[in-house]
């Protein structure tokens, strides 16, 4: 995730960036990178506002994980369905046609970005261990990406 230049969201006059955060901020042991800290640093010196958009239930961890990189958070956001995404308009103000989603999953952070006219930055996933029904999905997200080639 680190690796996504903040000029290129620039000149796609993005100002707004919903963050993904299951193996796209952190990695299953909750650990949060240096990399990752300084990137979302950057991100709002830079002038972005930034939020965790994320479709866990489990408060406490996206709670320590948005006060560590002083950002607002959503959970239980359902993605790919627009409920998240439409708190996010109407609790943060984030313009659609100028926000970038960034995660992990095509077939949620993707699709559902794409679905509410935002723009989708597809990360690979920090850790290859995952949970049995992300497993799941993936194979299915491969073919995706390689139809989208
Ligand atoms: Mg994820």
């Amino acid at each position: 995730m680190a690796k996504i230049a903040l000029d290129e969201l620039k000149k796609r006059d993005i100002q707004y960036i919903l963050l993904d955060l299951d193996n796209t901020l952190i990695d299953y042991q909750r650990n949060l990178s240096e990399a990752t800290i300084e990137w979302v640093k950057n991100a709002k010196e830079a002038g972005f506002a930034v939020y965790i958009l994320s479709n866990t239930n489990k408060i406490d961890k996206v709670s320590t994980a948005a006060s560590i990189l002083g950002v607002e958070y959503i959970s239980s956001a359902r993605k790919p369905f627009p409920k998240g995404f439409k708190e996010a308009i109407r609790r943060f103000q984030v313009v659609p046609e100028k926000t970038a989603m960034v995660g992990d999953q095509v077939l949620t952070d993707v699709v559902g970005a794409n679905g509410m006219h935002m723009v989708s930055v597809y990360v690979d996933p920090i850790s290859k261990k995952e949970h049995l029904y992300t497993s799941w999905k993936r194979p299915l997200e491969a073919w995706i990406l390689k139809k989208y080639e």
